[in-house]
């Protein structure tokens, strides 16, 4: 794990690729890691992080799990495998993962990776995720809450991010920022929606809860469709690549969980003009969901006793040829980009 002292010069490599130094405007020979197994069977037993490992590991060192941390275990190889596969994950990409946890996830991400920045918010796991990530190189784990808030992201997960992305242009590479992880359920919606507002990823491949899936992946009439689905439809492509029954971890959690991909379509977030105002303007409108759109479009515009507000939304109305009888989940997220917009622009 990268520490402040005693660290190698990067120059043109990792640990363990030669050094020479980069030539600019050409990408340097991808470094050899080894991807095979370790041949130490506890090494191997890690890398695998099966439930005999973790509950020897964790009786070892006295520590009980937090449920309402989100303390459920990838323990099922060929998933992470898969997690792995569907990431693609290329030597100049930056990571972010979200819970560090035993970082069995971490260490594969460290070989694929430029840099990998992992949080975790549980000082026991930090600690055993540090000891196991001790030669990796290209970690930098922050130690803490991935959020400073509902509705931000913690300043020293970007200021790693910052860093990792001023060392890749130091070295003359260009690559992607990807979201790679097993994400704790009680913060999955707020990292992945906190990412599209402020640092948006070029490809997330996560594991979520299956109904939280759904929601991200969901179209308009589908009963799952909500504010995620149109915040995410409206900037990403996305597909559930495989739904992950409960025993593909330990603990084993009460329901199905699901890994899904995202990719950010540029142009379709480009349409947005003004990403926070649309973000809360969706947000807005699915406060009040079942209601008929008009009276959430009246509401946010100065109430049904401002003639001028229902004015407003009658010409709005009148532009998009919608029905009076239209509710918020029948929009699709292109359309309310569009009147997030016009609305903007009534004012
Ligand atoms: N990456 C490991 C794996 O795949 O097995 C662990 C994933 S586990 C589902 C979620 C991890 O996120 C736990 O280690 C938990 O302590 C950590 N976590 C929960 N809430 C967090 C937060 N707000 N910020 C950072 N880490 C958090």
């Amino acid at each position: 794990m990268k520490r402040p002292a005693a660290k190698p010069p990067r120059g043109s490599g990792r640990p363990g690729s030669s050094a020479k130094p980069a030539r600019p405007g050409r990408r340097p020979p991808r470094p050899s890691r080894p991807r095979t197994p370790p041949a130490d069977p506890a090494a191997a037993q890690a890398a695998r992080q099966t439930t005999a490992y973790l509950k020897k590991l964790f009786s070892d060192v006295g520590f009980s799990i937090d449920a309402r941390r989100g303390q459920n275990f990838l323990v099922d190889l060929n998933l992470l495998d898969l997690l792995e596969r569907t990431a693609g994950i290329e030597p100049d990409d930056i990571v972010l993962e979200v819970g560090s946890g035993t970082a069995a996830l971490t260490e594969r991400l460290s070989r694929a990776a430029f840099r990998v920045v992992t949080a975790e918010i549980d000082p026991r796991l930090a600690t055993l995720a540090r000891d196991r990530l001790i030669d990796c190189e290209n970690v930098e784990l922050v130690e803490g809450d991935v959020l400073a808030g509902k509705h931000q992201l913690a300043p020293a997960v970007l200021a790693a991010l910052d860093a990792a992305v001023a060392a890749r242009q130091a070295e003359g590479r260009t690559g992607r920022f990807l979201l790679v992880a097993n994400l704790p359920y009680c913060v999955a919606t707020p990292v992945i929606s906190n990412l599209l507002l402020v640092r948006p990823f070029d490809a997330a491949t996560v594991t979520v809860q299956r109904e939280m899936a759904e929601r991200m992946i969901a179209t308009p009439g589908s009963g799952s469709y909500n504010a995620l689905s149109v915040w995410v439809g409206a900037q990403c492509r996305g597909e559930i690549v495989r739904v992950l029954p409960p025993s593909a971890f330990w603990p084993r959690p009460k329901i199905d969980s699901a890994i899904v991909r995202l990719d950010l379509e540029p142009k379709r977030r480009q349409a947005i003009a003004d990403l926070p105002g649309f973000h809360a303007f969706v947000r807005d409108i699915f406060c009040h969901r079942r209601k008929l759109l008009r009276g959430v479009l009246i509401r946010l515009a100065g109430g049904k006793q401002q003639p001028a507000a229902v004015e407003r939304v009658a010409r709005l109305y009148q532009t998009f040829g919608f029905d009076r009888s239209i509710r918020a989940e029948e929009l699709a997220p292109e359309t309310f980009v569009a009147l997030q917009q016009a609305f903007a622009a009534s004012e």
